[in-house]
């Protein structure tokens, strides 16, 4: 399957996007994922796209599709892709376009998940992420908390509040995505691709995804 997953931080984009992975062997792509690993690694691109993150500040629009031409061209994609994350400005959202059109692309879907913002704001000062670059694995300390504390259940390392999960970084993230992303819902309604899914758990939104699709 090839679909854009849109939704505040904290919707569960990154946890349908793994659900999804398991039917089919799509791969997820997040955005969000690769920066922060350039960021510990501390490439070129970490360099750049650190203060933003940290701030809840998008990263420039050219950095996000400098990594999304090369990504998409991965042989993993072949098969599917969830994008998870990007696009998240309607100028990410025409490139987009343009670079699928190029590459003889075609989505599927659009799926918008919708979560109330008191929900979200409650789950994202709750949410702790593995630091190890390579897993990434998502807690949460009241509903989902690592067997051993601070630890991660996949592979031993220590599980951290993300720099950008203060209460200020985490307001500020929000109204980002009212101002800069929000619009896409918009702008994908016009192709008809777009599917609303309104819900809290994961678990209804993956089910309603295979619903649409059929599978
Ligand atoms: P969340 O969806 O929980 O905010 P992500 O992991 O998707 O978290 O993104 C974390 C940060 O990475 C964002 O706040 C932003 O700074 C940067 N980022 C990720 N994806 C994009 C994108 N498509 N465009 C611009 N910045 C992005
Ligand atoms: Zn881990």
């Amino acid at each position: 399957m090839k679909l854009i997953l849109l939704g505040a931080p904290g919707a569960g984009k990154g946890t349908v996007a793994k659900m999804l992975t398991k039917i089919d062997g799509s791969v997820q792509i997040s955005t969000g994922d690769i920066l922060r690993g350039a960021v510990q690694a501390g490439t070129e691109l970490g360099k750049k796209a650190q203060g933003y993150m940290e701030r809840g500040d998008l990263v420039p629009d050219d950095l996000i599709m400098g990594i999304m031409e090369k990504r998409l061209q991965e042989p993993d994609c072949e098969k599917g892709f969830l994008l998870d994350g990007f696009p998240r400005t309607i100028p990410q959202a025409e490139a987009l376009d343009a670079l699928l059109a190029k590459l003889g692309i075609k989505l599927d879907m659009v799926v918008n998940i919708d979560v109330p913002r008191d929900v979200i704001f409650d789950r994202l000062c709750t949410r702790r992420t593995c630091e190890n670059p390579d897993c990434q694995a998502i807690y949460n300390v009241k509903s989902m908390p690592p067997k051993k504390e601070g630890i991660c259940d996949k592979c031993g390392s220590p599980v951290v509040q993300r720099a950008d999960e203060t209460e200020e970084a985490i307001g500020h993230r929000l109204d980002t995505y009212n101002e800069k992303t929000a619009p896409l819902v918009g702008y994908y309604e016009k192709t008809g691709l777009l599917r609303t899914i309104t819900g809290t758990s994961s678990d209804a939104v993956v089910e309603a995804i295979r619903k649409e699709l059929g599978i």
